[in-house]
């Protein structure tokens, strides 16, 4: 068998035994079809079945959560952690609480982190987690009672040396707070046993913003690599959460000017840039809908969804040099990319996990777009946190300036990693292939140098 079929074989497998997981199987579609020129090249990893090893979780965990709503009824939710692979380190990755979650989505984001938390460099495993609970319109008291009850059964899978989950969509430093107390009284300890802690409780100065100005230092990289600037390119970032925000911020600090940000009810086009005070102030304070920071800038452009183009994204449809998608899967398509080739992109650097389509990412790969690929280029994120552990380890707390250095110089090395593999795999410049493959093979090396286990 050709190790393409051997892909294909294995791809059919996943097929078979992951029904309805359509994002799962497009996520190890992508890689392991990028991971071909490796498996021509070397026979051990098809020769110690490391595919079909590396695609099936180290253990899932369903669980049933109960919490009492403001009316005193009893609501149920599910929750999920799937820790993929502890093969370099304890188990990384964020807790979703979004009403689309299910196995198929938790799965797709757990096995794309394996990857992901290898090209940090970092001693970390895979792993993802979160629930279908909606925090949206949900009060205070509500969100710390689900929060609560989804610890009460989670806390007995997690550890600082087992599974440490952050943040993700639907999950910030409050709902980490909620679940850290919880994690606290059940257990009498105060370990760091989840990271984006609040700052006065074991937290990492730059967590917050580390996912967002990660993905613009690794955007920078890339442009260098290829003699050009990020100053003064307009940009279009997409969401208007964390990663979007932090975007946002690191690009006006590098002298670029972010153009868009949107949600799920719209899109803000302001042509002179986006105000950041007011965005936060929506966003992160009021937590509101970006209606009401169009309402505040009249000079801005508000496009709701309903006014989308037919099959398409507004924010991708406004022209821009480089193209930050920052919100969630799937949220570029091609329709999408060929807006954004059409208006001159240069650059589509994703911040969100795999939010571009297949049909997109092909279309932009083979237009001479440059692309970077959400696991290499959103890594600040996970290797902040893991900063933070190292912190918790020794007690300590580094200045801003510290994580901030350590921060840009990982998302060098993990941009130096991902080109040099491509250059080494003869496809110089395509990071997928060089950042699926070095991150796969620092993984299958040491599954296989620790045995069938
Ligand atoms: P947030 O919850 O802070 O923000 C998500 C943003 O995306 C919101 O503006 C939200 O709109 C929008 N959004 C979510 N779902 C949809 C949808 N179906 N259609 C349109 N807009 C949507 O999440 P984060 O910023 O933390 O995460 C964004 C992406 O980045 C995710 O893919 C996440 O997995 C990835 N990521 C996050 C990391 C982190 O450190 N936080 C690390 C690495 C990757 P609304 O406000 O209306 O809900």
């Amino acid at each position: 068998m050709t190790p393409s079929e051997h892909v294909q074989e294995v791809l059919n497998y996943i097929k078979e035994c992951s029904p309805g997981q359509d994002e799962f199987y497009q996520a190890s579609h992508e890689v392991m079809f990028s991971l071909l020129p490796l498996l021509n090249e070397d026979s051990r990893y098809l020769d110690n079945n490391i595919l079909e090893r590396i695609v099936v979780p180290e253990r899932s965990i369903i669980f049933r959560v109960n919490w009492l709503d403001d009316n005193g009824k009893v609501q149920t939710n599910l929750g999920y952690r799937v820790q993929f692979s502890s093969t370099l380190g304890p188990y990384k990755g964020g807790l979703r609480f979004h009403p689309s979650v299910n196995l198929g989505i938790i799965k797709f984001l757990g096995f794309e982190q394996i990857f992901k938390n290898a090209l940090t460099g970092l001693q970390i495993g895979g792993a993802k987690g979160g629930s279908n609970f909606d925090p949206k319109g949900k009060s205070d008291n509500e969100i710390m009672k689900f929060c609560q009850s989804f610890m009460s059964e989670l806390y007995k899978h997690i550890g600082k040396h087992t599974d440490v989950p952050a943040g993700d969509i639907g999950v910030g430093v409050r709902e980490i707070g909620y679940m850290f107390g919880q994690y606290k009284k059940l257990t009498g300890e105060f370990d760091g046993i989840l990271t984006g802690k609040g700052l006065n409780w074991g937290g990492s100065k730059v967590r917050k913003e580390a996912t967002g100005y990660g993905s613009v230092y690794f955007a920078e990289n890339f442009l260098n690599a290829n003699d050009i600037t990020i100053k003064d390119k307009i940009c279009s970032v997409s969401g208007s959460g964390n990663v979007a925000i932090y975007t946002i911020e690191k690009l006006y600090d590098m002298g670029a000017l972010p153009v868009t940000c949107s949600d799920s009810r719209g899109t803000i086009y302001h042509k002179k840039g986006i105000d950041l005070q007011t965005l936060k102030a929506v966003k992160e304070i009021n937590q509101e809908s970006l209606e009401a920071y169009a309402q505040l800038h009249n000079d801005c452009q508000y496009i709701p969804v309903s006014k989308y183009p037919t099959g398409g994204h507004a924010v991708w449809h406004v022209p821009c040099d480089i193209a930050f998608p920052s919100a969630t899967q799937n949220e570029l398509n091609l329709i999408d990319a060929r807006e954004l080739f059409k208006n001159g992109c240069l650059l589509v650097n994703e911040g969100a996990n795999m939010p571009s389509t297949p049909e997109a990412i092909e279309f932009i790969t083979q237009n001479g777009i440059l692309f970077a690929p959400g696991k290499a280029s959103n890594a600040g994120g996970v290797a902040t946190s893991q900063l933070e552990m190292s912190q918790n380890a020794s007690m300590a707390q580094w200045s801003f300036e510290e994580v901030d250095i350590k921060l840009r110089s990982i998302m060098r090395d993990i941009f130096y990693t991902a080109y040099n593999t491509s250059i080494e795999f003869e496809c110089k410049g395509d990071l997928i292939t060089g950042a699926n493959i070095a991150g796969f093979r620092k993984v299958a090396d040491s599954m296989i140098e620790q045995g069938a286990v």
